[in-house]
C-alpha cells in the first residue's frame, strides 16, 4: 500500500477525476440520511482484506457525500457557510499529497514563509505593527483559546502571585467558544450585558468591571462580527477600557473580519488596531477550504512564550532563532492550513477578494430591502455585515423549525432558525458570492 503500481494509477485517476468534477460542477445541497440507513446501504467497510479504493470511493460518492450538506452550495444560508474560491480548493489538494510539515521553519520552511506572508497580509488589514505574527490553527475555537492563554501567560508575568480566579470579560453576545475556552482554562467569565444591537460597548464593559468584584481579570474577548446576528462590537470604546486597565485586548473576527477589506464597512473596526490578539477563518467569509484560523498577535514574541514546548527531542528546533509556527499556538504537529489561502490570494490577488466581499454585503442589503417590502415578515435590524435576523408574523418556534426541516427537503436551501432577545426568528447568513437574490427569494417565499 506504500508503492505506487498500476492500481494505484487507476485509483489516482478516478479520484484526481473525482475531485476535479466536484470542483467544476453544481452540486445538490443534500442533506443527513440516518445512521441505520447509512449502514445498511454501505455495509461492511472496514474489513481484514479490504474493500478495494475503487470500491471505497463508490460507497464515498454513491451512498455517503449524499448525506454531507454542500456547505459552498450557494443557498446554504445557515451557521456560516463555506464559500472556498477554486484555486484554494485546488490548492488544497497539493498540501494533501506532499507530506508537508508546517510546525517548524526546519521541515517546512517554504510552507511557513507563505503562511508567513499570508498573516503579515491579515495583521496589516488589522493596522498591528511588525511585532505581529502568529500561526494558521484549526478554526476560531482553537484560535480564541491560544490566544487566551497567551493573554494570561502576559497578566502572570505583569503581576506578582496569582490570582483567586482568573477571569475574561464577554458580552453575552460572545461566540460559545469563549466559554469553552474559559472552561478548558478554569477561568471566570464576567459577562458583559450587549446593548439593543447585541453589542458589547465601553460604558457597558467599565460598569461591568467596577460592579464586579473580580481579581484575576486578565482579558477582554470583544466580537468583530458577532455569529448570531454579525455585529461589530464598539471596539475602540473597549480598547479604551482595555488601556485604563492593562487587559489584553482579543479581537473575535472569526466570522466577520473579512470585513477588514470592504471599504462600505471598514468604519465599523474602528479600535481593531489596538488589538493585543485578533482571529479571522479563512474557512468562513475568506474563502478558503476547512480547516483555518488566522490568530495574530501583536507582540508574537511574547505568545510564543506562552506555547513553546520543550523537550530534549525539541532542542535542535528551539536552539535557534528561525520562526516555528508551532510555537504560538496550543498544539504541535500542523498541517500547512493557512496556504490555500496563501495559494488563493497569489492567484486572484487581493482586489478580487474585496470585490467578493464587497458583493455579498451588497447582496445582504438587496435581501434585507425584499424583506422589508414583504408584510409577512419583519426584519430585526439593518444589517452591520452579512447576517439577516428577521420574523415571521404570526409563527411559534415549531413553524420555524418545521420550515427549514420543510425548505432542506424540498432542496431549496439550508438555513437554521435562532433566537434574538428570548425570541425565535428566522437567520440568513450569507459569505458566498454565487448566492442571489432570487435564491433569497426563493426561501422568503417559502414562508408566505
Ligand atoms: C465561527 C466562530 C467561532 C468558532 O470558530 P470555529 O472555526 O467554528 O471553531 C468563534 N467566534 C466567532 C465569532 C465565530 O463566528
Amino acid at each position: 500500500m506504500h508503492g505506487f503500481d498500476e492500481d494505484t494509477e487507476d485509483l489516482a485517476r478516478a479520484i484526481v477525476e473525482y475531485a476535479r468534477a466536484r470542483i467544476a460542477n453544481a452540486v445538490p445541497l443534500d442533506g443527513p440520511a440516518p445512521a441505520d440507513e447509512l449502514s445498511r446501504r454501505a455495509g461492511p467497510t472496514i474489513t481484514p482484506e479490504g474493500i478495494g479504493g475503487e470500491e471505497a470511493l463508490r460507497v464515498w460518492a454513491e451512498i455517503l457525500a449524499p448525506s454531507t450538506i454542500s456547505t459552498d452550495h450557494p443557498a446554504f444560508l445557515a451557521f456560516v457557510p463555506g464559500a472556498p474560491t477554486k484555486a484554494s480548493v485546488l490548492f488544497d489538494l497539493v498540501i494533501s499529497a506532499s507530506s508537508t510539515y508546517a510546525g517548524s521553519w526546519l521541515e517546512g520552511a517554504g510552507a511557513v514563509w507563505a503562511e508567513n506572508e499570508t498573516l503579515r497580509w491579515i495583521a496589516d488589514l488589522v493596522g498591528l505593527p511588525s511585532s505581529a505574527g502568529g500561526v494558521f490553527v484549526s478554526g476560531g475555537t482553537a484560535g480564541n483559546l491560544s490566544a487566551l492563554v497567551a493573554g494570561r501567560h502576559a497578566a502572570s508575568l505583569a503581576r506578582s502571585g496569582r490570582p483567586i480566579r482568573w477571569s475574561i470579560a464577554a458580552c453575552d453576545s460572545a461566540h460559545s467558544s469563549v466559554l469553552s475556552a474559559a472552561r478548558v482554562m478554569e477561568a471566570e467569565v464576567l459577562v458583559v450585558p450587549s446593548d439593543e444591537r447585541g453589542r458589547l460597548t465601553g460604558p457597558a464593559l467599565r460598569e461591568t468591571i467596577e460592579r464586579s468584584d473580580v481579581d484575576g481579570l486578565f482579558a477582554v474577548v470583544t466580537s468583530a462580527g458577532s455569529t448570531n446576528a454579525g455585529i461589530v462590537d464598539d471596539l475602540a470604546g473597549v480598547a479604551d477600557v482595555c488601556t485604563e486597565r492593562g487587559l489584553w485586548l482579543h479581537v473575535d473576527g472569526a466570522y466577520g473580519g473579512a470585513g477588514l477589506l470592504a471599504p462600505s464597512v471598514r468604519q465599523l473596526f474602528q479600535g481593531v488596531e489596538r488589538a493585543d490578539s485578533f482571529i479571522v477563518d479563512p474557512h468562513k467569509w475568506l474563502f478558503a477550504p476547512f480547516d483555518a484560523c488566522a490568530l495574530v498577535y501583536r507582540d508574537a514574541a511574547l505568545a510564543r512564550t506562552a506555547h513553546v514546548q520543550q523537550a530534549s527531542y525539541l532542542d535542535s528546533l528551539n536552539a535557534t532563532a528561525s520562526w516555528n509556527a508551532s510555537d504560538y499556538a496550543f498544539h504541535l504537529t500542523r498541517r500547512a492550513r493557512g496556504l490555500p489561502l496563501w495559494f488563493s490570494l497569489s492567484t486572484y490577488g487581493t482586489d478580487a477578494y474585496r470585490e467578493a466581499i464587497e458583493s455579498v454585503l451588497a447582496l445582504t442589503r438587496a435581501a434585507a430591502d425584499e424583506i422589508s417590502r414583504r408584510p409577512e415578515l419583519e426584519l430585526i435590524m439593518d444589517p452591520d455585515l452579512s447576517v439577516l435576523l428577521f420574523r415571521r408574523r404570526g409563527w411559534s418556534d415549531d413553524d420555524y423549525e418545521s420550515w427549514w426541516r420543510r425548505v432542506l427537503d424540498a432542496q431549496v436551501a439550508f438555513v437554521q432558525p435562532t433566537s434574538w432577545d428570548g425570541e425565535k426568528v428566522a437567520r440568513l447568513c450569507f459569505v458566498n458570492p454565487r448566492t442571489t437574490i432570487e435564491h433569497v427569494r426563493a426561501i422568503l417565499g417559502t414562508m408566505a
